[in-house]
């Protein structure tokens, strides 16, 4: 059976208080050899809140959410879950539910006595436990399919057992480690919405790991953009998208290309037009404007500046890679407007932003394509 005719998670009112535990991760420190996977990462998480944590390959993601869980010790740093300093407290005795990449159901239980481990380990009656397994697996879709073994289960229904497994030991924060990356996309946009939501409904405070942009924009109530170790911007999804911190968040969300502009007059000058700067002017001279995939109109034209070096197929857009002097720009079209941007078309391209972000020229930010 696929995900998709699976029952609905069920719909229950949220419980009267939040369950949700606040959580500080504070001046974290994890050196492997010379890798410092942590490098003094300080973030604060607020009761119920969705936290994703978002960056490159090798940024730390995986490591904060290991030391969070208890698994991994910090060189130096403190865990502080609901006021209590977790430093020397084991992964088991942290109340934190997880939920992996792999499906890592037991392969020789059913969905319900999966669900219903943790609260073997906690010594709870069979009759409690397996009562409160059912209600779980009502609670994700999953009520008619308690007797089936992992192996008789699609990729996304082990995942939402999974999910019931961490729910049932009613943790006090939810770590999730790029569950859906394993995922088809259909199933993976499903069950993001639904995890979402129970995650809103139980007001359960839940850490995030991933490196994929439109989950989190969609899903999280903050971001917290790594980097080397570190943070470069902790803010809604919105503001990341719209006030990036630094180059490198411009880049690394949402896709930003970075030309080679003038700032003059108190505006940036990009592709000889005057445009306002975003968040003020900065002191004249050269610099780089980061644009986005829809900040640039472009224009057929024999002698324009660019050439269209490459297409992708986005659905609905198609993104363009033009070539404008030194500069790789990427740029969205309507796919029905796509015939008139065939590879090697010279074009004119322009700013229809209403403001441009600007960088300093040394900046050092990997290109778009390392990240
Ligand atoms: P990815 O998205 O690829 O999972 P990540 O952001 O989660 O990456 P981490 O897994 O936290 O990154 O790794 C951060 C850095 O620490 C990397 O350079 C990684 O090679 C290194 N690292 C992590 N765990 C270990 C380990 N057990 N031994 C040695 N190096 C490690």
């Amino acid at each position: 059976m696929t995900q998709t005719e699976d029952a609905p998670m069920v719909d229950r009112p949220a419980p009267a208080t939040p369950t949700g535990a606040p959580v500080l991760l504070e001046g974290l420190v994890r050196t492997f050899g010379k890798v410092r996977a942590l490098d003094g990462l300080t973030l604060s998480i607020e009761p119920g809140e969705f936290m994703a944590l978002l960056g490159p390959s090798g940024c730390g993601k995986t490591t904060a959410l290991r030391v969070l869980a208890g698994f991994e010790r910090p060189d130096a740093g403190r865990v502080v879950v609901g006021g209590v300093d977790l430093s020397r407290v084991s992964a088991q005795k942290r109340d934190m539910g997880m939920v992996f990449q792999s499906y890592s159901l037991f392969p020789n239980m059913d969905a319900l006595d999966n669900v219903a481990f943790g609260l073997r380990m906690r010594r709870q009656p069979t009759a409690t436990r397996r009562a409160k397994a059912a209600e779980l697996l009502e609670m994700v879709g999953l009520a008619d399919q308690a007797e089936k073994y992992p192996h008789q289960m699609s990729g996304g229904q082990q995942q939402r057992v999974a999910l019931a497994r961490a729910l049932a030991i009613e943790p006090r924060v939810l770590l999730l480690d790029e569950p859906l990356s394993a995922l088809d996309a259909l199933v993976r946009a499903e069950l993001r919405e639904q995890i979402r939501a129970l995650q809103q409904r139980l007001s359960i405070t839940t850490v995030f790991v991933t490196h994929d942009q439109e989950e989190v924009l969609s899903m999280a109530d903050r971001i917290c953009v790594m980097s080397k170790g570190r943070i470069e911007q902790v803010a809604s999804p919105a503001e990341i998208y719209a006030r990036p911190a630094t180059a490198f968040v411009a880049q690394f969300v949402g896709i930003s290309s970075r030309v080679p502009a003038e700032v003059r007059g108190g505006e940036v000058v990009v592709f000889g037009e005057g445009r306002p700067v975003r968040g003020g002017a900065p002191a004249p001279g050269a610099t780089d404007a980061l644009l986005r995939p829809e900040d640039v109109a472009l224009t057929p034209d024999s002698n324009g500046a660019g050439q269209v070096v490459r297409q992708s197929f986005l659905g609905a857009t198609t993104r363009l890679v033009v070539a404008v002097g030194e500069s790789m720009l990427r740029v969205d079209v309507r796919s029905d407007a796509v015939a008139d941007f065939p590879v090697g078309t010279r074009v004119t391209p322009r700013v229809v932003a209403r403001d441009v972000l600007v960088a300093r020229h040394d900046t050092a930010v990997a290109s778009v394509d390392d990240l």
